[in-house]
């Protein structure tokens, strides 16, 4: 299971693509993938670093062919090969990570939470500031504001905004707020504990536990 991350984007104003016909926004109608890069056979992150190491040498579909490979493998390894040089990137994977800044399309789809102007949906690992940035570009009119959070709660956690073609990137990571938000969008109920004087989290098998200090929540 990845670390998923959890996005909520409230738009104020102006044309807005966070639901996309009742689902999750499709990053591919903001930023498109191209097809050839689709090649689902194997996970093709294996075979890229060795046709990237290959592609940097003098002859490499010779490198390729001196590749201990199954038959299947060495013809999915000359389509990422010719799809590095067409594209930059090799694979579906490292094409998304650098052009979306995550590895999938967003997940989800519409759920009580959202609303005619606030939407929701989850990326895997990443939040995907590049295609945040494409969308701000594209709406030129939108005025919203995106704040995500992952699940380990506080570690990947901040606020984009979206003003008329300009995109700002609040990271809130390590701070009291960034975890609040957290809390909020992971919908968590944090409960106060005496010792630490702090909002804790209990204990996976002790609901009445704090999480740091063991002590008892109220
Ligand atoms: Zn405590």
């Amino acid at each position: 299971m990845p670390n998923w991350v959890t996005h909520r984007c409230t738009v104020l104003a102006g044309d807005c693509p966070f639901r996309d016909q009742g689902e999750a926004l499709d990053f591919n109608r903001i930023v498109p993938m191209p097809e050839e890069l689709k090649i689902d056979e194997i996970l093709p992150y294996h075979l890229e670093e060795r046709v990237v190491k290959a592609a940097s040498t003098e002859d490499p579909e010779a490198a390729i062919e001196t590749e201990s490979l199954q038959e299947e493998e060495r013809a999915i390894a000359f389509r990422l090969l010719g799809n590095l040089r067409r594209f930059g990137y090799a694979s579906w994977y490292s094409w998304s990570c650098a052009h979306w800044g995550t590895q999938w399309n967003a997940c989800g789809t519409p759920c009580e939470r959202d609303s005619e102007s606030v939407f929701h949906f989850v990326t895997a690992w990443a939040t995907p500031e590049p295609l945040f940035q494409a969308i701000a570009t594209k709406y030129s009119n939108l005025i919203a504001m995106v704040e995500y959070a992952d699940q380990i709660l506080g570690q990947s956690v901040g606020i984009y905004r979206l003003d008329e073609g300009n995109l700002t990137h609040e990271d809130l990571t390590g701070t009291v707020e960034g975890r609040d938000l957290a809390y909020e969008l992971n919908q968590v109920t944090p409960f106060w504990c005496a010792r630490c004087d702090d909002r804790r989290e209990a204990i996976e098998n002790d609901p009445w536990a704090c999480n740091v200090c063991g002590g008892q929540l109220a």
